[in-house]
């Protein structure tokens, strides 16, 4: 995409009341059998023409057709038993029940291809695809089987792989990994975390993006962020060896984040999905907003490689909240479009 400063969302948006409960992480589906499966398209379709009315470059399906980043993905697979569910503290943070994995991992089927087709039938524009990383997928999930966080990294590695060839095949243009375990777990980014990303990502024409992330606006997320300090140098450990990896484009927090601007330039050479919209807040952003907190990361990227996003997925704000963010991040993308414009 030739246009400066293009505009994408990190991924989910709120879905419509008649198909989860609102403004409810995970909630369960309104609908069932066959009229769930036409339900998720619509809201996809609804999705997809709502980011292009609010100016969105790089189309997502707004995760409208999963209820979890990461366990929507999981259920899919065998080796792993949803019945025989235990509670495990996920990212160190909080408890939840989880799946078990108790044999060998493997997809039978692809999981999202048919919705990523789907998608692609909906745009002309390029269109972007969330899969969780592998350390995020292994941290939501107990494991009796392989008994080693590293090999069943990998196990799932492989598998996303697949996926991402299929998800490819099916036209998509870029391929996210959803990878929030990579601030927390950082020996383990550093010993097999990036290496099974990369595995992940191998081979791919696609652009790929790794997301990093401090959370939703959740409860448990915003509680451990006051712990956090005055600046939030996560990205600091994990940015140099990102910076040396095959990933093209990078997602991180940025707006009413504590994360310090000039940690971007650990990163110099990479594309930047900088979050200017944040995610915890009700509160719509002016376009001026958005327009500072990007002008402030051209120090430290390249115009040319900056994209304007959001901290997060939306998925738990009300629907109008949402979507006005969106068209603030577009009219904030536009006003230093203009800026950038006039310099040139
Ligand atoms: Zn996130």
């Amino acid at each position: 995409m030739n246009k400066l400063l293009p505009v994408a969302s990190v991924g989910s948006l709120p879905k419509p009341s008649w198909l989860a409960k609102p403004e409810v992480l995970w909630s369960p589906w309104e609908l069932e059998g066959d009229t769930l499966v036409e339900g998720k398209q619509d809201a996809l379709r609804i999705a997809v023409q709502e980011q292009q009315r609010r100016g969105v470059d790089i189309i997502s399906d707004g995760e409208q057709t999963r209820q979890h980043f990461v366990t929507t993905f999981i259920e899919h697979l065998e080796g792993v038993d949803f019945e025989n569910r235990e509670t495990v503290r996920i990212r160190d943070r909080y408890d939840a029940s989880v799946p078990t994995v108790i044999g060998a991992v493997s997809r039978k089927q692809p999981v999202f291809v048919d919705d990523a087709k789907f998608l692609r039938s909906q745009t002309d524009q390029p269109i972007k695809w969330a899969l969780p990383g592998p350390m995020t997928m292994i941290d939501t999930l107990s494991d009796r089987h392989y008994k080693s966080r590293e090999k069943l990294a990998w196990e799932f590695a492989t598998i996303l792989n697949q996926e991402a060839k299929e998800l490819e095949a099916a036209g998509v243009d870029i391929i996210q990994f959803d990878e929030p375990a990579f601030n927390v777990f950082f020996d383990d980014v550093a010993d097999w975390g990036v290496a099974a990303l990369e595995r992940a990502a191998e081979g791919l024409r696609a652009e790929t993006v790794v997301h990093i992330c401090y959370g939703y606006g959740i409860k448990a997320n915003n509680d451990w962020k006051a712990t956090l300090g005055a600046e939030w140098r996560q990205y600091e450990k994990t940015f140099p060896l990102i910076q040396k990896s095959s990933i093209d484009i990078v997602s991180l927090e940025s707006h009413h984040s504590h994360v310090p601007t000039d940690l971007v330039e650990l990163i110099r050479g990479k594309k930047v999905m900088l979050g200017a919209i944040d995610v915890a807040s009700e509160q719509i952003e002016t376009p001026e907003e958005v327009a500072d907190t990007l002008r402030k990361a051209l120090q430290f990227v390249d115009a040319d490689k900056l994209i304007a996003s959001t901290n997060c997925g939306m998925a738990p704000l009300p629907r109008d909240v949402a979507y006005g963010k969106l068209s603030a991040l577009s009219a904030g993308a536009a006003l230093l479009r203009a800026e950038l414009g006039e310099q040139a």
